[in-house]
């Protein structure tokens, strides 16, 4: 079992399903993961009314069905502030005590050239402060960009804006994916040395399926090393052996970040358990006895 186990902090992230066969599989990936006692499970927010609502709905079963501690993702794109503040509001009537704080991407899609909603809360920062102002006793987290943002001229621009979310009083980021631990750990001292003290959450994607992970790294910013294009190379029809080489990227990620000291790790589940499962043993985590909630 690896050394210092029992430190480890996971946290897990979910979007909201879309179908009644997605919804069955959020819960039972939910299920499985409950076990490992996350910190928290995070659920993601998109830009219609009904993917909202979705959000909404997610947050409040994982609240109200389970032990789990949620948190809500919440953005700024088309809304009001008034808007905003009220879906803040409602999540603090309802117990919720956690927001992950975005900006969000164009209506058009992320590469869309961003314009803020007139009224609305101009970028994350404003956003932090925003819920902050309406209940200062929500837990902000908020995003980071070991590879900086495609909308950011540079990494030192991205860097200011992130102080500018902890200035505002988010207390934890959380990174895009990346592949490359060589590239997190630069970026960390960089954030480090302009005086951020908040951790710095590696955020992991078990590559599930190696052409859709490409494809959102692509609008993400994140860049496709070619030894994992390899890896995965010629695998496209044979889905059991590209588990199996996913879990060893993976787990090989996680445990040279584990080596290097770090000990909180995000992982974007896309609503599946079993990769993301079989890291978290590798990394010591070991099922807890749930309580039942009552
Ligand atoms: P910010 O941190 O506010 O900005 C990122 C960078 O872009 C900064 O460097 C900033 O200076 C620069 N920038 C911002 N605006 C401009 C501008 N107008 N001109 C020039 N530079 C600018 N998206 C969703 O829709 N829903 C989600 O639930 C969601 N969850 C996410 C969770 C995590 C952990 C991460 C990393 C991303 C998530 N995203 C989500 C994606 C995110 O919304 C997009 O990446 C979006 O483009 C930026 O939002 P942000 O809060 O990360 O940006």
């Amino acid at each position: 079992m690896p050394a210092g186990h029992n430190r480890i902090a996971t946290s897990f992230e979910f979007f909201p399903p879309k179908d009644e066969a997605m919804e069955k599989t959020l819960w039972e990936s939910v299920e499985r993961l409950a076990p490992l006692s996350p910190s928290f499970v995070s659920v993601t927010y998109g830009a219609g009314g009904s993917t909202r609502e979705r959000t909404h709905a997610t947050v409040r079963r994982i609240l109200n069905e389970t032990t789990l501690t949620p948190a809500a993702h919440l953005t700024c794109v088309a809304a009001t502030r008034a808007e905003i503040d009220g879906i803040v509001r409602d999540y603090h009537d309802a117990g919720v005590r956690h927001i992950v704080a975005l900006r969000g991407d164009a209506l058009e899609g992320a590469g869309a050239k961003y314009a803020p909603h007139p009224g609305g809360y101009a970028n994350a920062a404003d956003l932090v402060a925003g819920i902050k102002k309406a209940a200062p006793d929500f837990e902000i987290s908020v995003s980071a960009y070991p590879e900086k943002h495609p909308d950011s001229p540079t990494v030192e621009a991205d860097i200011d804006m992130l102080k500018a979310k902890v200035d505002a009083g988010a207390s934890r980021a959380i990174t895009q994916f990346f592949f490359e631990n060589d590239v997190y750990f630069r970026y960390l001292e960089r954030v480090r040395a302009r005086g951020i003290d908040i951790p710095i959450v590696p955020g992991i994607l078990p590559v599930q399926n190696f052409k859709a992970a490409k494809n959102f790294a692509t609008r993400a910013g994140a860049s496709v090393p070619a030894w994992i294009a390899e890896r995965f190379a010629g695998l496209d029809h044979d889905p059991a052996t590209r588990k199996l080489i996913a879990a060893a990227v993976a787990a090989e990620q996680v445990i040279d970040l584990l080596d290097r000291g770090v000990t909180s790790f995000h992982f974007y589940t896309m609503n599946r358990a079993d990769l993301v499962y079989a890291i978290c043993h590798l990394l010591g985590l070991r099922p807890a006895v749930q309580e039942v909630k009552s």
